[in-house]
């Protein structure tokens, strides 16, 4: 094995590791996308539900304290009315509004009032006092006043209070008391960490921070969230309402963590996310790869040079090392497979090195055999015809034709026994690869054969013929066997064609004729050593011509067969590596 066990960490990880690891990190991106997403929604959630809760209190609270407020503005509107009869200051008709002056003048310090007005019971304004009083009109109609007073002019919004009073012989009159909801009011009644705002139909009249609060213009006051500022609007909960009059709470909500420690303590938790899972999963899904590949490294290396190594020995040790899981369970499979293989291919290359001496042996005794008997054979032709000699013409006629029966056996033995040696040469023969030119093997089989050609007129025609690389001998014997039977075995003048065709990167090739053909039942047997389709008398051979020929291609690694049909001539087709 070529690789060291270090070598190939990155191959033994392989495909199997590099998905285990993505779908790892799939995985943990889904995960912590998920849980990312919905921790967000819960902390968003419970802020939200936090926040509004605070502000739903802070509204309770602003409820309870605006309740006290009128009851005390409502208290005091009494007691200075009944302050003013107790002390008979109205019921003197002269001096009365003087005496009422001095007094609001000398209660001014502890009055909530900003104007206190005085009228008959028919509305007629009698008394006017305080700021912008002159302002209000002379007649008051059934009711005017009572709860609120709004100066567009001056973007004044009063609480206004109404109280019968005595003037004694004047009788029954009606004190208002206005009660001005200013900034200060605002500034004194709001609670730590709330801004107060008053609307009236939508425009600020006064705020908490004073004229400072009426830059702001909560617009989009009504429980609306922004830049951590939330606002809730609602009418004063008082009788006698006006329902364009609204007070706007804005709270600062501070939310419990900052952006900046959310992200660090979430890539927190991913660090350790990552690195639990990795201790859990990713360390045994790689593991897992490992042996994997090391079952791989080891088959395929096994495959590659069929023979058990040290690396391999220790790939399988690799995959088997932890406890007896299937892996462990494969990798003894495959080690028992391997030791099957080693020991078939070794029985299989006993017998094959057995089989090749056997083969040798054979070929051997073919041709010493065949070389043997030319020699008794040559004998008996040379002594037949030397009995014929000596016996001059007195040699009786059955007897002359017996000797020329016997003449005739050994001269066929002869041919068969040659034809024998050069098949049993072509099979044993070493090759001599080099590179022949076709063309030249051709014109030697040609001129080999020229008496033949020409004894039967043959006409034979050729492609050009390429180069390719093979023994030039077996190759011309090769040709010859097969234009010799083309002009053998044609009853008329022989057309014969030599052609060539380059298919799939090898030269095909072959020797056509229009002979007599074959039957294509028979195709394949002719091949066969001393098979013949014919008898001797009609056409001469020994049937084993074509057994040669396949030698020789199969020899060069190519393949022959022939494709004919009876009566149509035949076509021997053969190829040859390019
Ligand atoms: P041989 O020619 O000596 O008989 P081969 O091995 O060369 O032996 O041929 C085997 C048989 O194949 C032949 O007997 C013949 O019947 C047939 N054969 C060979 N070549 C041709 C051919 N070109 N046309 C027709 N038949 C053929």
């Amino acid at each position: 094995m070529s690789d060291s066990p270090g070598k190939n960490r990155g191959g033994e990880f392989g495909s199997l590791g590099r998905q285990a690891s993505m779908r790892l990190v799939l995985a943990l991106s889904v995960a912590l996308a998920l849980a990312g997403a919905t921790a967000f929604w819960f902390y968003q959630a419970a802020f939200e539900k936090t926040a509004a809760q605070k502000l739903n209190d802070t509204v309770q609270h602003y409820a309870t304290r605006i309740g006290q407020l009128e009851e005390e503005w409502e208290g005091e509107a009494l007691r200075l009315k009944t302050r003013l009869e107790y002390s008979r200051l109205l019921e003197e008709r002269e001096q009365r509004w003087v005496k009422l002056n001095s007094y609001l003048i000398a209660q001014s310090g502890s009055r909530i009032f900003s104007s206190v007005l005085v009228a008959s019971r028919q509305g007629e304004v009698l008394y006017r006092y305080g700021v912008n009083a002159d302002k209000l009109p002379g007649v008051i109609h059934q009711e005017g006043y009572v709860g609120w007073h709004h100066d567009p002019a001056r973007a004044a919004l009063y609480r206004v209070y109404r109280q019968p009073v005595w003037l004694g012989k004047d009788g029954m009159a009606w004190l208002y008391l206005f009660r001005p909801l200013d900034n200060a009011l605002l500034y004194a009644n709001s609670f730590p960490g709330t801004r107060l705002y008053l609307t009236h139909d939508g425009m600020l009249l006064s705020s908490s921070l004073g004229n400072d609060g009426r830059a702001v213009r909560p617009a989009h006051a009504g429980a609306v969230y922004h830049d951590n500022q939330r606002y809730e609007q609602f009418p004063l909960p008082w009788g006698k309402n006006d329902p364009q009059v609204r007070l706007v709470i804005q709270q600062q909500v501070d939310r419990p963590f900052s952006l900046q420690e959310v992200v660090y303590s979430g890539a927190l938790v991913v660090l350790l996310l990552s690195v639990f899972l990795w201790l859990v999963l990713g360390r045994w899904l790689t593991t897992v790869a490992r042996r994997v590949g090391a079952l791989r490294r080891a088959a395929q290396t096994f495959s590659g040079e069929r023979t058990v190594t040290p690396c391999m020995t220790q790939a399988i040790g690799e995959a088997r090392a932890v406890g007896t899981d299937e892996l462990s369970a494969l990798a003894d499979t495959l080690s028992s497979l391997i030791e099957a293989v080693v020991r078939g291919d070794r029985e299989l290359g006993e017998q094959m090195v057995k089989l090749k001496q056997l083969n040798a042996e054979l070929n051997e005794f073919t041709y010493i055999t065949s070389h043997d008997l030319q020699e008794p054979l040559r004998k008996l032709m040379i002594f037949s015809e030397w009995l014929v000699r000596d016996m001059g013409g007195s040699l009786p006629e059955a007897a002359a034709k017996d000797v020329a029966f016997i003449s005739e056996a050994a001269a066929r033995m002869r041919r068969l026994v040659e034809d024998l040696l050069v098949l049993s040469r072509a099979g044993n023969r070493e090759l001599q690869r080099e590179r022949v030119s076709l063309k030249k093997v051709t014109d030697a089989a040609f001129e080999n054969l020229a008496l033949r050609i020409e004894e039967k007129n043959a006409v034979i025609s050729r492609d050009p013929l390429p180069e390719v690389s093979g023994d030039a001998t077996l190759l011309t014997q090769l040709y010859q066997n097969l234009i010799s039977n083309a002009l053998k075995y044609c009853d008329g003048v022989p057309h014969i064609h030599i052609g060539v065709e380059r298919k799939n990167g090898e030269w095909l090739l072959g020797v056509r004729d229009d002979g007599i053909g074959i039957n294509p039942e028979y195709a394949e047997q002719i091949f066969q050593p001393f098979k013949r389709l014919h008898v001797r008398e009609k056409y001469e051979g020994t049937g084993i011509g074509l057994a040669i020929c396949r030698k020789v291609v199969e020899r060069h690694g190519g393949k022959i067969w022939v494709e004919s049909g009876e009566g149509a001539g035949a076509y021997f087709r053969f190829t040859l590596p390019g």
